[in-house]
């Protein structure tokens, strides 16, 4: 791999840049980034549709994605670039949905599937919520147990899914259901899109630990999905799921928001002082910080590294979640290590008058361990690695 960018790519790059300096400045007085904070209040989701919107003008939202269907058919590098300047200026304009649902139908859908849906994503007016987990089907996927049942032109669809991200926000759902149940667990699931006005999706306020409402739950009574939303074949929703779960690891842009925090850090310890010294004087901080900018660099040359694998082979499974598994695991270390340093400062909440950098580092804290186990836990990811990176054997 070549890790410089092409005069294309950096052109490319500064346009970004630009645009995303921009699009900073017309963020609510209380935004500190992130995923889940749009989905926290009308003000934050109103600024995200926004960004959406002006990202989806600029054809920004598709950038991998064949010319016939709003793409640019340009590489996974691109797409990595877009997240990173988005990210690195606290611009919500990536929506990982959109990456996991396109990521599916790409390898999956029918010509129908792709002119319908893909067009309509491009312009960014569809918001996603992924309807995959359920109370006892996490880590073990296959195992999940909501049914959907053949009936005439439709499936009607019965059960329950959980932490559903942002459902209370979204226009549509994309839900994997049981189809089959005489079959091995991973032969009998089939994947649906579907609009979320339907009658028979109830969606109830999940509180995360940190009080905000991100997360759902949603049931389904007797919900019914036309076939023609189904997307590859019946029976083979597995497959469209892990097309998805892939771009959902990678995490490019999460690197830059990352780097951010990091320079917003390291000047908050230039201009504070504890008993007299200042925080960027004290052996300890430095040390702390020095160790914290090289991780993220390594997981930096990881994201480009995983951006150019994905291009050449969108199956790469161990890549991703490595990357997954790192910039997570970084990322708690990061927001801990933040408050460490404020001390208790450091752990008032946003709204506070004595909270410090808008009590982003506090609310990091409570998110990112979250981040460990959405998408996949640090503990499946590494089951992913040893399994089909190393190729040792599968644990049954
Ligand atoms: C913040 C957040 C957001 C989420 N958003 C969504 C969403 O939008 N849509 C959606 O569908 N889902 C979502 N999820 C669900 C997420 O995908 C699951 O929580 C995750 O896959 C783990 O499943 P589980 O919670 O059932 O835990 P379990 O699978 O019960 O796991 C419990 C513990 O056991 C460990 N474990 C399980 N199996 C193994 C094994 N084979 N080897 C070693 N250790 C193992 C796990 O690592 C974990 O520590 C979200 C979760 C969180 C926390």
């Amino acid at each position: 791999m070549d890790f410089n960018l092409t005069t294309e790519q950096k052109a490319l790059k500064a346009e970004f840049d630009e645009f995303f300096k921009e699009e900073e400045k017309r963020a609510p007085e209380n935004w500190i980034g992130g995923f889940e904070t749009r989905f926290e209040n009308d003000e934050n989701w109103e600024y995200y549709r926004s960004c959406i919107d002006n990202a989806a003008k600029k054809g920004w939202l598709s950038l991998p994605w064949p010319k016939q269907y709003g793409g640019r058919e340009l590489s996974y590098i691109e797409q990595a670039l877009f997240a990173q300047s988005a990210e690195y200026h606290r611009v919500p304009a990536i929506d990982v949905h959109l990456s996991i649902v396109s990521a599916g139908i790409l390898a999956f859908g029918s010509d129908e599937i792709k002119n319908e849906w893909l067009p309509r994503m491009s312009k960014g007016e569809i918001d996603f919520a992924q309807c995959w987990s359920e109370p006892n089907a996490g880590s073990d996927l296959a195992s999940l147990t909501t049914k959907a049942v053949e009936d005439g032109d439709d499936y009607i669809i019965n059960g329950q899914k959980i932490w559903t991200t942002g459902a209370h926000r979204a226009n549509h759902l994309f839900i994997v259901a049981r189809t089959n149940p005489d079959v091995k667990n991973t032969k009998g699931l089939t994947y649906f899109l579907c609009d979320i006005n339907l009658p028979g999706i109830e969606i109830r306020r999940l509180d995360y630990m940190n009080r905000a409402h991100v997360y759902n739950e949603v049931f389904f009574d007797d919900l019914r999905v036309p076939k023609k939303n189904i997307v590859g074949d019946v029976n083979n929703g597995w497959y469209v799921t892990m097309a998805g779960a892939n771009f959902e690891r990678s995490g490019a842009g999460g690197i830059a928001a990352m780097q951010r925090d990091m320079e917003d850090l390291v000047q908050f310890c230039k201009e504070h002082t504890r008993n007299g010294q200042a925080l960027s004087k004290d052996p300890m901080v430095r040390r702390k910080l020095a160790q914290i900018t090289v991780e993220i660099e390594k997981a930096r040359q990881w994201a480009y590294w995983v951006s150019w694998q994905q291009s050449a082979d969108p199956w790469a499974f161990s890549e991703p979640s490595a990357a997954k598994y790192f910039m997570t695991e970084l990322l708690v270390h990061l927001s801990n290590t933040a408050v460490e340093i404020m001390g208790l400062y450091g752990t008032l909440k946003q709204g506070s008058k004595w909270a410090l950098l808008k009590g982003k580092f506090e609310s990091m804290c409570q998110a990112t361990l979250g981040f460990t186990i959405a998408g996949g836990s640090s503990e499946t990811q590494k089951n992913i690695i040893a399994w089909m990176g190393l190729g040792l054997p599968r644990m049954k």
